[in-house]
């Protein structure tokens, strides 16, 4: 069997979940299990309502529930017909109204948690999954709808749920498997699970491509697609420098660093499950799906170019440790993450000196606070609108002076803090946040004008 999820673009509107049934179409006899993504902006658009909700505007959040259910009921009549469309109008009905009365209480108590704000986030995917199913069904294509909420068992860290792999795995099998066995299609929604007791959750924002693994890695899978609104993994991001290419082909290792450091084509945390059963993940054009796409494997050839891709993070903020009066003194460091884990600020590049630390963390509310206590231990400096670059391939490992080339084109910039080493594949460093696309442009220019043809297309 394979795993096929489609993201949120891939689903937007009729005429993208009709090129998806048509996709599926052509892959029944490898069995797939379809995942998908709430419709193009679904998500953001629930937690503005659950946050207007919340500070009790609720005319606002019914009125965005109002366009959400029109633009739902639209996609599924185009796809349905009106005969079909009928019947399927009473399902999802159901959901609009519950959403509506959730958001009504919401405003009620004016106030909104992560547990509700999770309940609010799921109807995205629970209403996509549903028109996608139904869809196939209307193509002759035998689906059946199932809730991920009875199969992805998670913990109850709302927003941000760990699934419970045990669990999520034998309700895989106990549900998913046999419908596979009956030459069903199932289709789920990506991104929401449940607690035990049935209490919804997500497993934080871009995760159908975890759950797509989740279920791949669970079922035993012999591939999980991963569809998207580009030609696979490109070796940059294509709307910072269109000069961007495809990768054919990407070690876990090189796609997980990618994944982490910004390039938002593939969720970090979907390699995890797939490498562990060494499960090849592709990347795929739903729009171009004769593209052969990127091949996420184990080993893949190393190629003559240095490196794979670069990728940008943004909205990072550096913070600044210097404590002269605790010169080398031990503990000092333990203390100071200590208080990132405190205030639950997760913390990517580090670079330290005999004095002082340098962190960099995505810009959080909580910085502030972070701050004032870290200030009790030494003297915190922090600073915003900065951005991690990030430069990744394997071959890295092998070449000398790979630095100093780097560095040469970027003389005129402004570098805050450097880290190479520490994955032995990355090449990382902090710039302003506005120098983004001229750096990103430049680099690219250096060291991807020359493609070796058997890794890039
Ligand atoms: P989906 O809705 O399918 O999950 P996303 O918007 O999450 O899609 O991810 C796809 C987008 O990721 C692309 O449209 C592209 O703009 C962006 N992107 C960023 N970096 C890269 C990269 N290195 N390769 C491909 N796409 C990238
Ligand atoms: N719909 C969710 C989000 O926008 C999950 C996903 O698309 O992967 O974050
Ligand atoms: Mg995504």
């Amino acid at each position: 069997m394979i795993v096929m999820k489609f993201g949120g673009t891939s689903v937007e509107d009729a005429k993208a979940i009709d090129r998806v049934a048509c996709i599926v179409q052509g892959r029944l006899e490898k069995k797939p299990v379809v995942v998908v993504s709430a419709m193009a902006k679904v998500t953001d658009t629930l937690l503005t309502m659950a946050r207007a909700a919340g500070s009790g505007e609720r005319k606002t959040a019914l009125k965005l529930c109002r366009s959400l259910q029109e633009r739902h009921y639209n996609t599924a009549s185009e796809l349905l017909g009106t005969a079909l469309f009928t019947d399927f109008h009473s399902e999802i009905g159901a959901d609009f109204e519950a959403l509506d009365e959730l958001l009504r209480g919401i405003s009620a108590v004016g106030e909104i948690t992560p547990r509700t704000t999770d309940h609010v986030a799921s109807f995205g995917e629970i209403l996509s999954s549903k028109i996608v199913a139904a869809a196939l069904a209307a193509r002759g294509i035998t689906s059946t709808h199932v809730d991920s909420r009875d199969v992805l068992i998670t913990d109850m860290t709302y927003m941000q749920a760990v699934p419970h792999y045990e669990e999520t795995d034998a309700r895989l099998q106990a549900r998913v498997a046999p419908l596979l066995l009956d030459g069903k299609v199932p289709v789920m929604g990506g991104f929401i699970g449940a607690t035990r007791s049935g209490i919804t959750t997500t497993i934080g924002r871009g995760g159908s491509d975890f759950s797509a693994a989740i279920f791949g890695a669970g079922l035993g899978a012999e591939s999980i697609e991963i569809w998207t609104d580009v030609d696979g993994i490109l070796t940059t991001d294509p709307r910072i420098c269109a000069e961007a290419r495809r990768i054919k082909l990407i070690s876990f290792d090189e796609a997980a660093e990618l994944a982490y450091f910004g390039a938002k084509v593939l969720h970090p945390a979907t390699v995890l499950p797939a490498i562990q059963k060494n499960i090849p993940v592709y990347v795929l054009n739903s729009r171009n799906p004769g593209c052969e796409g990127t091949r996420i494997t184990t080993r893949p050839p190393h190629g003559k170019n240095i490196f794979k891709a670069i990728a940008a993070k943004k909205h990072i903020t550096i913070v600044e440790v210097a404590a002269p009066r605790m010169l080398l003194a031990h503990g000092f460091l333990r203390a100071i993450f200590e208080a990132f884990e405190r205030h639950k600020v997760a913390v990517d590049v580090v670079s330290t000196s005999e004095v002082s630390v340098s962190l960099t963390v995505d810009s959080h509310h909580a910085i502030p606070a972070l701050a004032a206590d870290l200030a009790k231990l030494a003297d915190v400096k922090y600073e915003g609108r900065k951005a991690i670059v990030c430069l990744v391939g394997e071959n890295l490992r092998e070449t000398p002076g790979i630095a100093a080339l780097v560095f040469r084109e970027l003389a005129d910039k402004k570098i805050r803090m450097i880290s190479q080493g520490a994955s032995e594949i990355n090449l990382t460093f902090v710039i302003e946040e506005d120098e983004v696309p001229e750096v990103i442009q430049r680099l690219h220019k250096r060291f991807f004008s020359e493609l070796d043809s058997e890794i890039f297309a």
